[in-house]
């Protein structure tokens, strides 16, 4: 069976990457029937705008996506194209797996995955600043809104995730002893979610201070977290600094009517054309996009095929410590599968 998916390459390393990652989808043999659009740089230069509407055309056709990182300007210029997507195709669940790949780091079993809420909370775009007494920004105010709807949908895909994937608890992160009502709202739609998978998942819940201790001490205790925007964002950025950084993080942002995976990194423009760039993080997300279309195995076969090229071969990019290309590792990883 073949699938149709759009592909974006992306700015940057984004094509050297995405080319290593096309060659392992080919190695574990699931087809796919790739719909190339452009995104970002590479569509201002082609098409004139960073979202050509044949890209959001082709998105809505095959519902699924493996992107590359995507170059948004500093200062002036258009706004992120990452962000852009996530609200155009309400991809509210983001998904970012954690895991200890490399041994020798300070934390050996971390495996855990966060699911956070990607539409609602602090992002929803409600930032103003006010005039008093001639000072033009002499007040902010920020609004956050939480939703029952949207706090239950990301928390039954939490726990679908959980039972899908055979995780065995659900952490629901909150800070509703302060923020009483948008919290408190987060965290009692999230818990009668829980109560539906009574038996199948467990479920407990943890304030999210406490939360960014934990990971530091003991990140072995989480399973599957779900959380809200802004507590998601900062959570998952600390969880992949517990085991290496950004070479090894993949995401997926997904939603009721597409799905959109892609490394966590952005486009490292230090690093581009040199072939240098560690493929493993778009790899993971290509990993997780078998996962979302039932290919379970094949998605396992990848990411074993990964972390025995890491480990027992020991062909490593030079991010960590190795001096293989990103040709080279992905023939190792495609020798694995
Ligand atoms: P970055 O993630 O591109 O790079 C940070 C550092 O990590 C750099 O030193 C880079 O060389 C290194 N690095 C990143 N990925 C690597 C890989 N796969 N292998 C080896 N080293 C790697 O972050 P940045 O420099 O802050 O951002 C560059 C551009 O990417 C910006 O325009 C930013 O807006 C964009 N960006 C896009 C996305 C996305 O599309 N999802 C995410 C983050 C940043």
């Amino acid at each position: 069976m073949t699938r149709e998916a759009t592909l974006i390459a992306g700015d940057g390393i984004g094509p050297e990457i995405t080319q290593a990652t096309i060659e392992v989808l080919g190695a574990v043999g699931v087809k796919f029937d790739w719909d190339e659009q452009y995104g970002g740089m590479a569509a201002v230069e082609k098409a004139g705008t960073p979202l050509p509407n044949a890209t959001l055309d082709s998105i809505r056709r095959t519902k699924l996506c493996l992107k590359g990182p995507l170059t948004t300007p500093v200062g002036g210029g258009y706004r992120s194209v990452t962000v852009a997507l996530r609200q155009e195709f309400d991809l509210y669940a983001n998904v970012r797996p954690t895991k200890t790949i490399v041994p020798g780091g300070r934390f050996q079993n971390v495996d855990l995955v966060i699911v956070r809420e990607n539409t609602e909370g602090l992002y929803v775009g409600l930032d103003y600043t006010f005039k008093i007494a001639g000072d033009r920004r002499a007040l902010a105010q920020a609004m956050s809104i939480v939703t029952r709807e949207g706090s239950e949908r990301v928390a039954r895909f939490a726990f679908e995730y959980a039972k899908a994937h055979g995780r065995k608890k659900v952490t629901i992160v909150h800070k509703a002893n302060i923020l009483k009502a948008t919290s408190g709202l987060f965290l009692e739609s999230a818990q009668r979610i829980a109560k539906q998978y009574d038996g199948i998942v467990a479920s407990d819940d943890k304030i999210v201070d406490n939360t960014a201790m934990q990971l530091v001490i003991k990140p072995e205790q989480f399973d599957v977290i779900v959380t809200t925007n802004l507590f998601g964002d900062i959570l998952s950025d600390e969880a992949a600094g517990l085991v290496g950084g950004l070479g090894l993080a993949p995401g997926a942002n997904i939603g009721t009517h597409a799905a959109i995976f892609e490394a966590v990194h952005g486009s490292a423009p230090d690093i581009a054309g040199k072939g240098i760039a560690n493929p493993s993080a778009q790899m993971l997300a290509a990993a997780m996009m078998l996962d979302h279309v039932g290919e379970l195995d094949a998605g396992n076969r990848l990411r074993r095929a990964i972390e025995t090229a890491i480990v027992q071969d020991n062909v490593r990019t030079k991010d960590l410590g190795g001096s293989a290309t990103t040709t080279e590792f992905a023939a190792a990883v495609a020798r694995r599968t």
